[in-house]
């Protein structure tokens, strides 16, 4: 890539360091310029400082040779953006005549005499670019230097900031680009679970170089981790494309057993659209995931084919008045143990008359561990017709994560279980052919 299309971001509010705002300008603005294959290569967050602003886009402008800032335009004490920057670049602030007359036409439109604050808005440093902005008050400015560094100052309100993306700053970032062999960024995902950040590291470290000019990045999550393929706009799009394809095949014979998706798909999709295509139905029951189970699978629009419903048994009782599970079993072995999620799955299955049943109980937490069962054992239990499978997990954890991960083990059992399962079918029926 060449260094000319270096971008760097400074996001500038208090609000952003105090993390009372999230910073959603620079996730914005990062995604939008890779579309059209400019690399964000450093992001900075400063306060609603003039001595923080003016170092951080000084520094910003050694490195990158276009700085696009966010926030601080506003005709408030706290803004100070313009006015460090255009100090920086070594010009004045002027009246801007036909910014001021369109100040004054917006105020007079809305009825409202025009404080004397506000004529601050209409300043722009001399020979600065305006990039008109019709959602607000504030236009975005480009000042530049002699040897064609840019800093592109953007008002923080996020609507205000994505128009002027999108409409302003991309179209003259393109024009100005020295670089036409330059293409979009483009990403593919694929998603593994059940299989440790380490593991799956420890599992592809050999292919890292054979994929380059693309990356790899390994994303851990709830959901297990994801792998994200990136070409960073060296290829064109038919090499892209090929080069994608063939670390997706590599990735898929390295781990293969591990991946039940790409992009964004969700597993309750995967498994869904399992139950479907054999015309199975499931049902669920659960405990300390609460529910979480259903939710998953009943966010997936057309659920309703296979998902027949639940219960959510928190209490022993209502395991043994619900599902039928045995007093003595839940007595002997607590009910965090195979034996009792066996008997949840089972008896929710045979009481919903379900093809499937998929069942969890388990701890977590942040109280009632023990030595024994920490917090984080959870047992999950699957039955297809009348194959029963048992895995116990010590997961990892908050309470919100271990819900989360224990859910999404309970869907990763069913999806194996179906995956073998068709698997099995597909040999038997090739035995019957031959
Ligand atoms: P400002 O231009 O600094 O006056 O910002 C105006 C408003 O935009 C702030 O009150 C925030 O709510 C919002 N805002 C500013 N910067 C960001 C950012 N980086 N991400 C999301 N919202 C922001
Ligand atoms: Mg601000």
């Amino acid at each position: 890539m060449s260094t000319r299309d270096a971008v760097e971001v400074i996001t500038i509010g208090d609000e952003l360091l105090l993390g009372h705002t999230i910073d959603t300008n620079a996730a914005f603005i990062s995604r939008e310029l890779a579309q059209h294959g400019f690399r964000v290569q450093v992001r900075t967050t400063v306060g609603d400082d003039p001595h923080a602003i003016r170092q951080a886009v000084a520094s910003a402008l050694e490195r990158a040779n276009t700085v696009i800032c966010t926030g601080g335009l506003g005709p408030t004490q706290d803004d100070f953006t313009k006015s460090v920057v255009a100090e920086l670049f070594g010009t004045e602030l002027e009246i801007h005549a036909d910014l001021l007359e369109q100040l004054r036409e917006r105020f007079r439109r809305r009825g409202i005499q025009m404080a004397e604050r506000n004529l601050c808005q209409a300043e722009v440093p001399t020979g600065a670019l305006v990039l008109p902005n019709p959602r607000g008050t504030a236009p975005g400015l480009v000042l530049s230097t002699t040897d064609e560094r840019c800093c592109i100052l953007l008002p923080g309100v996020p609507q205000e900031m994505r128009g002027l993306i999108v409409e302003q700053v991309l179209p003259f970032l393109l024009r100005r680009s020295a670089d036409r062999t330059r293409h979009a960024i483009h990403y593919r995902t694929v998603r593994t679970t059940g299989i440790a950040e380490s593991a799956v590291a420890e599992k592809v470290s050999a292919l890292l170089p054979s994929l380059v000019p693309l990356t790899l990045a390994f994303l851990p999550g709830y959901a297990g981790t994801d792998l994200r393929i990136t070409s960073w706009g060296e290829l064109d799009p038919a090499a892209c494309d090929a080069a994608m394809a063939a670390a997706a095949r590599n990735l898929q014979e390295l781990l293969g057993s591990f991946i039940y998706g790409s992009n964004d798909e969700d597993l309750a999709a995967v498994v869904g659209s399992q139950l479907r295509a054999s015309r199975l139905s499931v049902a669920v029951a659960e405990s300390c995931t609460g529910g979480l189970l259903g939710k998953r699978i009943t966010e997936v629009a057309g659920s309703s084919d296979y998902f027949l419903g639940g219960v959510i048994t928190y209490s022993d009782q209502l395991k043994q008045d619900l599902l039928g599970v045995a007093a003595k079993t839940l007595r002997q072995h607590g009910a965090v143990s195979e034996e009792v999620v066996r008997e949840m799955a089972l008896g929710v299955r045979n009481r919903t008359r379900a093809d499937t049943a998929i069942a969890i109980t388990g701890i977590a937490g942040p109280g009632g561990g023990s030595a024994e069962k920490p917090v984080g054992t959870v047992w999950v239990a699957c039955a297809v017709h009348d194959n029963l499978q048992t895995r116990r997990f010590v997961l990892p954890g908050d309470r919100e994560e271990i819900r989360e991960r224990a859910a999404q083990a309970a869907l990763a059992l069913l999806w194996r279980t179906l995956s073998s399962a068709d698997a099995l079918a597909e040999t038997a029926s090739a035995a019957v052919v031959r």
